[in-house]
């Protein structure tokens, strides 16, 4: 387990590359990973902050998501998370480690690309937990294509569907639900600022994320909702070993960082959980990178 309170080098804290190969078919699930991400299973400690909220983490079985969801769970919340059927077994896992905490969790499967489920998601949350209080709108598709002509029709489609439509679908739903106080949060990225020539469509998703979250905190803040976005770097996830990248990079994965390594899932849990809470009182329209060195300006 590695001490995430004790001062130390943050570049020797986690695992840095070579990795092995290790394809995966998309989704992906967290628990084939090798080394294992830190989803903060061992290692969050949580303070309170989240006291009887109600929240609902799309993408919430692996990577980012379950981050968020163990700390969100640790900070005393209620959580629901969505996810593929195909990621039960990583979803059950995360279930597991909501009730350890003490709150409960609901397992909400089901594919966001498509609308109705969107609208029956943000019902059946509402319905589980009594209420939404946190939106965290994390599913998404990255798929890499290394030239213009290999990205189909229906690769554009399942990328915007997944990371854009869904974003919309999902607030649209809940936003009549959602009390003065509540935060909406979105997951961009880095490639909305600096995208890789092999990630046309997903780039352009998570541009749109951010255009999006700004204009969406502009209405919001009238009924006292905050919403804003984090913008990782490379982080160690099932996205990337799951067609996010050549399968050659994945050994390499985060070897550009300035880090030398790649973030892992539980660094970025005390930001989504600081734009959940009420310390993050004053901070609505913000992109927060989490960048690994590189800045989004
Ligand atoms: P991940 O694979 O662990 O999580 C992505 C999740 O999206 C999956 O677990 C799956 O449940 C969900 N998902 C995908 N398609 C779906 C669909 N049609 N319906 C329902 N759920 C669906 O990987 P992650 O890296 O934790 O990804 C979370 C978010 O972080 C994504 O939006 C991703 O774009 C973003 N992000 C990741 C990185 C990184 O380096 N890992 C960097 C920047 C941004
Ligand atoms: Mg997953």
């Amino acid at each position: 387990m590695t001490d995430r309170f004790t001062l130390q080098d943050p570049r020797h804290q986690y695992p840095a590359p070579p990795f092995p190969p290790q394809p995966q078919r998309p989704p992906g699930l967290a628990g084939k990973m090798e080394p294992p991400p830190d989803h903060g299973e061992q290692s969050y400690a949580g303070f309170g902050r989240l006291t009887e909220r109600k929240a609902l983490i799309t993408g919430g079985d692996s990577g980012i998501g379950r981050a968020v969801a163990i700390a969100y769970a640790r900070e005393g919340a209620d959580v629901a998370i969505n996810f593929l059927p195909s990621e039960q077994e990583d979803a059950q896992d995360v279930i597991s480690l909501i009730e350890a905490a003490g709150t409960r969790g609901f397992a909400l499967p089901g594919d966001v690309s498509e609308e109705a489920f969107c609208r029956e998601l943000i019902a059946s949350a509402v319905q589980k937990l009594g209420g939404l209080d946190i939106l965290v709108i994390n599913a998404g598709r990255q798929q890499t294509r290394p030239s213009v002509d290999q990205v189909s029709s229906d690769d554009f489609d399942k990328t915007m569907k997944t990371n854009l439509y869904a974003l919309h679908w999902l607030a649209q739903a809940a936003v009549p639900h959602l009390p003065p106080g509540a935060s909406v949060i979105t997951t961009a990225s880095i490639q909305a600022y600096e995208p890789s020539s092999h990630l046309l469509d997903y780039a352009t998703t998570k541009a749109g994320i951010v255009a999006y979250t700004k204009a969406l905190s502009e209405q919001l803040i009238k009924k006292g909702i905050r919403v804003n976005a984090v913008a990782p770097g490379p982080f160690w996830t099932p996205l990337q070993p799951s067609g996010g990248q050549p399968r050659d990079k994945v050994e390499t994965f985060g070897q550009q960082s300035a880090f030398g390594r790649p973030g892992q899932p539980v660094e970025l849990a005390p930001v989504y959980v600081l734009l959940a809470s009420q310390e993050g009182s004053y901070i609505t329209g913000e992109v927060f990178g989490v960048t690994g060195g590189k800045g989004i300006a």
